[in-house]
């Protein structure tokens, strides 16, 4: 379905039971739970789906070991429940989303005996909390076990290591896997579409005004509820339905940066628990990189936050304690910078104190918000935001009941480990592009291959495994309308690697204007956007 015919649809299938703002984690979760329960839904996003903090995280699939760290400290029954929430849905999106989400070993280095009991300890409760529902047992690990696993680490003064488990997955796809998951359950869902306004009828909140960016065509959508899932922006969409409305929000700006793997050349995950300034420090191995975040700077609202020197500086310096060679800005293949959505705390002084917890809050007029959580536990916001607008709105739901806990995402319905080994024999593709294919698109990955010429099947880019028939299937199959969405979240080439995203801009951009039918003005205005965002880091 092209664009033009996905807006008509839009409006023709108004009105709507539940119409959700924002296409990150959390509405996206929404829309997916929404129509589950059998509601006629539509999703719109200003950008792309996941173009905000969704496809900026670490990728962790986590309880928590920082909350654990803070409970223990204080006591906290309510960090102890947070963390063994956490830890319930990260077992449910491992199973849920088995292609993109996986358990991944991490190690913590630890280069002074008296750390070790409290360090271990803390893991050990980790495993505890996660009941059987625990990835695999923490462990303590021999010095020249620490070394083997972690080859590149800073091996002077080290005394041993402690093993423990967590998930790990791919963000931006499993925010559009959710939106496609919504969109085959009969969600109309729609990208670069923004919201300004609200239509309103006795008071009430009855429909969106939303902006087409590509054609500035303005359309109004009715529905019975309407639902604030914008994350950062959240307090945005609150101000366009009451002025007056108190912030629920702060902001705070969190970056990443990618190396070659040669740095770091290890299969677990290093996790550093207390850096100098007390924060947790990650390198992950990630698509074939390493993956170092993050920081945590009170930050300014923006569509398209870019890290800051001194958050790169920040990153550089503190990771030079822990690996053996050094390292300089040229060694950065890519970097980004996402902001987290914190529910406010007006006595916190460091907004690393503030708790990561979810709030669902209902306007006058009847506008729901939801803002706050993290990615892990998207699915139970979703349920908590679902059970909240059945309580507000005039709603039938076919079921009234939360269908998400057994739900399988996009990609995970016929998704088994030998589809790699499938796919090598059956379309004779090297070994990492079927690897890549499977974890990246699940038991949809035949389909690309399927209806790809000898071109379609080459490498975008010589060092990276994405094909060129990705673009096809990304225009076709899920929504993308820029070359910047093709290449930054339905492949991963901008987050790994910005030089080799700038080197296949050109090629994204011929084969999308000769499908799309792209004027040479869209072309330019398409390169300038890559340019600028890759240059700029996103
Ligand atoms: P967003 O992803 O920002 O989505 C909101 C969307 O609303 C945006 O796409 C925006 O464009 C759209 N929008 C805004 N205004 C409008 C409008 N007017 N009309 C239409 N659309 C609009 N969590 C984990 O579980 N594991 C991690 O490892 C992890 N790491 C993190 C690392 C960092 C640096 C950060 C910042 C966060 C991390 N998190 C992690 C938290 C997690 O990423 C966020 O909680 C989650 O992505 C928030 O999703 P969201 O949908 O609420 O917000």
């Amino acid at each position: 379905m092209n664009r033009q015919e996905n807006l008509r649809r839009l409006e023709q299938k108004a009105p709507y039971d539940l119409i959700i703002i924002g296409g990150g984690a959390t509405g996206c979760g929404t829309a997916l739970d929404a129509a589950s329960r059998g509601l006629k839904v539509a999703l719109v996003e200003q950008n792309d789906f996941a173009e905000g903090t969704s496809s900026r995280s670490t990728k962790l699939v986590h309880g928590g070991v920082r909350y654990l760290e803070k409970a223990v400290r204080k006591l906290d029954r309510t960090q102890f429940d947070l963390v063994r929430e956490g830890l319930h849905e990260r077992a449910l999106l491992l199973h849920n989303a088995r292609h993109l989400a996986r358990r991944l070993e991490l190690i913590t280095p630890l280069y002074s005996w008296h750390e070790i009991p409290y360090i271990f300890s803390g893991l050990k409760l980790y495993d505890l909390l996660a009941g059987s529902r625990r990835l695999g047992h923490s462990r303590l690990l021999s010095r020249s076990e620490t070394l083997r696993r972690l080859p590149g680490i800073n091996a002077r003064g080290l005394k041993a290591g402690v093993l423990y488990y967590d998930g790990q997955f791919h963000d931006a796809r499993l925010a559009l896997a959710l939106a496609l998951s919504a969109e085959s359950l009969g969600a109309a869902i729609c990208n670069h579409l923004k919201v300004t306004g609200f239509l309103n009828q006795d008071g009430q909140i009855s429909g969106v005004i939303a902006k087409d960016r590509f054609t500035a065509q303005a359309l109004k959508l009715k529905a019975r509820g309407v639902i604030n899932a914008t994350g950062p922006f959240c307090d945005q969409l609150r101000g366009l339905d009451d002025p007056q409305a108190k912030p629920l929000l702060t902001t705070s700006s969190g970056i990443h940066i990618v190396l070659d793997k040669a740095h770091f050349p290890a299969s677990a995950g290093l996790m550093i628990p207390q850096t100098d300034d007390g924060r947790v420090l990650f390198a992950l191995p990630w698509e074939n990189q390493v993956l170092i975040g993050t920081t945590d700077e009170p930050a300014q609202l923006s569509e398209h936050p870019c890290p800051l020197e001194k958050e790169i500086d920040y990153l550089l310096h503190h990771l030079a304690n822990y690996l053996a060679k050094p390292l300089t800005r040229q060694d950065i293949k890519a970097a980004w910078s996402g902001l987290r959505p914190l529910v406010s705390d007006p006595d916190a002084a460091d907004t690393a104190e503030l708790v990561r917890e979810h709030l669902i809050q209902t306007s006058a007029s009847g506008l729901v918000t939801i803002c706050g959580g993290k990615w892990t536990t998207y699915r139970k916001m979703a349920e908590d935001c679902l059970d909240h607008a059945l309580r507000t709105f005039p709603l039938a739901a076919d079921h009234r009941e939360c269908r998400t806990k057994n739900l399988a995402i996009l990609g995970a319905f016929d998704y088994s480990d030998d589809l790699t080994r499938q796919l090598e024999n059956d379309f004779a593709v090297a070994g990492d592009i079927a690897d890549y294919l499977c974890r990246n698109y699940g038991d949809q990955a035949p389909k690309i291959l399927q209806c790809s010429d000898q071109d379609a099947r080459q490498r975008l880019h010589p060092e990276h495994p994405v094909l060129n028939a990705e673009i096809l299937y990304s225009i076709h199959c899920e929504h993308a309308q820029r070359a910047i969405d093709v290449l930054a979240r339905r492949t991963p080439l901008a987050l790994i690697d910005q030089r080799a995203a700038v080197q296949s801009s050109e090629k994204v951009i011929s084969i999308m204007a000769k499908e799309l039918n792209w004027s040479e003005q869209r072309c330019t205005e398409e390169r300038q956007i890559c340019i600028s965002r890759l240059r700029k880091a996103l």
